[in-house]
């Protein structure tokens, strides 16, 4: 069991323009990295090879990317709203929706923590700034190498986000015009940033399922620390959730 690596399915990013889907490399890297096998998913909504992807896999990591069609969570598409790929959302919406019934841990990343949450009911800002009546709001779209750690994020005590950081407190990047604002029913949040945005939530059981707002895939090969939530997800993959 020790030695048995996981294979984890990674959603792809997608150029409609160009008709390319490809990753950014620091997600399957982290993954190989913390033991897993990476797997880069087509892009495809056919939901019987969804299904068969899902089945093989121990895992399913939702990666970065556009915004989502706020009809999915009940509203319209305001002006701020920005661009939108119906097939990233209608594939990951089942891919997220198959990889929990078949009881895999989720990990999902920015547009990955969005996605969980509006699969399961939740809704999002579809502009902080423009929702947001606070005069504090920190800066959420960094200028700043990538790798580079912009704000702190406030963290629950013994969530799985803490267990990742061993702290109360930790920094992270910071790439996001939307967030997370309600919370899907079934989880809870395990972080924030100052300014109260929600930065990750995890299912409320043991089940491994996490999304995190920030970009650890961007920050691993600078900070080992950024390292540990891909090690617990791969980990949790071995065991199956
Ligand atoms: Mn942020």
């Amino acid at each position: 069991m020790g030695r048995y690596r996981p294979v984890i399915a990674v959603t792809p990013a997608y150029d409609s323009e160009k008709g390319i889907s490809c990753i950014n490399t620091g997600y399957c890297d982290g993954i190989m990295e913390a033991g897993g096998v990476p797997i880069l998913m087509p892009l495809t909504v056919d939901h019987h090879v969804i299904d068969i992807i899902i089945k093989k896999c121990d895992g399913l990591m939702v990666t970065g990317g556009p915004d989502l069609d706020a009809r999915l969570y009940g509203e319209q598409n305001y002006q701020f709203n920005g661009e939108i790929s119906p097939l990233r959302d209608e594939m990951e919406i089942y891919a997220i929706r198959t990889a929990f019934e078949g009881g895999k841990p989720i990990l999902g990343i920015c547009r990955g923590i969005q996605v969980i949450n509006v699969t399961f009911g939740g809704t999002l800002y579809q502009d902080i700034y423009a929702q947001s009546n606070r005069k504090d709001m920190i800066k959420h779209s960094q200028s700043a190498p990538r790798w580079y750690p912009t704000h702190e994020i406030i963290i629950e005590k013994g969530s799985k986000v803490w267990s990742a950081f061993g702290s109360e407190k930790a920094a992270v990047n910071s790439f996001h015009h939307q967030a997370v604002k309600d919370v899907a029913p079934g989880f809870k949040v395990s972080s924030r940033a100052p300014d109260g945005i929600i930065e990750s939530i995890e299912h409320e059981t043991d089940r491994f399922v996490v999304g995190v707002q920030w970009h650890p895939e961007h920050m691993w090969k600078n900070d080992g620390i950024y390292l540990e939530l891909f090690r617990m997800f791969v980990d949790s993959c071995k065991q199956g959730c």
